[in-house]
């Protein structure tokens, strides 16, 4: 179980994922925009954040490059979930990502891939962003 921040500007996304992150037991904090996103980063230090790519103010890649770089939140796992990434786009793990998941992202493996974050707990990534629990898109 863990804390669970999604940075989503769809509401019916952010409801569908708030529904499915909850029944797997986690606890779901959600914001519609990247920048409020990273404020309650600071507030409340979650323990993995799952990130849209397109949102209002602040988009998901420098909301990953904000939590990178701030030193007491730079550790934390985030997985971006996006529509407008093709397989193989760098830009997401050069950001920090440390998984990439695609929408439609089958409701399995979404929790499969959070899970997996969450105890693995938080981490460093190496100088030139790359994650030791890396994972391809989708993959
Ligand atoms: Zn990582």
């Amino acid at each position: 179980m863990a804390v669970v921040l999604v940075a989503e500007d769809d509401q019916d996304i952010a409801v569908i994922l708030s529904r499915l992150l909850t029944r797997a037991g986690h606890t779901v904090l959600h914001e519609p925009d990247g920048l409020a996103a990273f404020e309650h980063a600071v507030a409340e230090r979650p323990d993995v954040v799952l990130t849209d790519l397109g949102m209002p103010r602040m988009d998901g890649l420098e909301l990953t490059r904000a939590i990178r770089r701030h030193p007491d939140l730079a550790d934390i796992p985030i997985i971006m979930l996006s529509g407008h990434l093709h397989p193989g786009d760098t830009k997401p793990v050069e950001a920090g990502c440390c998984a990439v998941l695609l929408k439609p992202c089958p409701n399995d493996k979404l929790r499969e891939v959070v899970q997996e974050l969450a105890d693995r707990g938080p981490h460093t990534h190496t100088a030139n962003g790359s994650c030791p629990a890396h994972h391809p898109v989708n993959a």
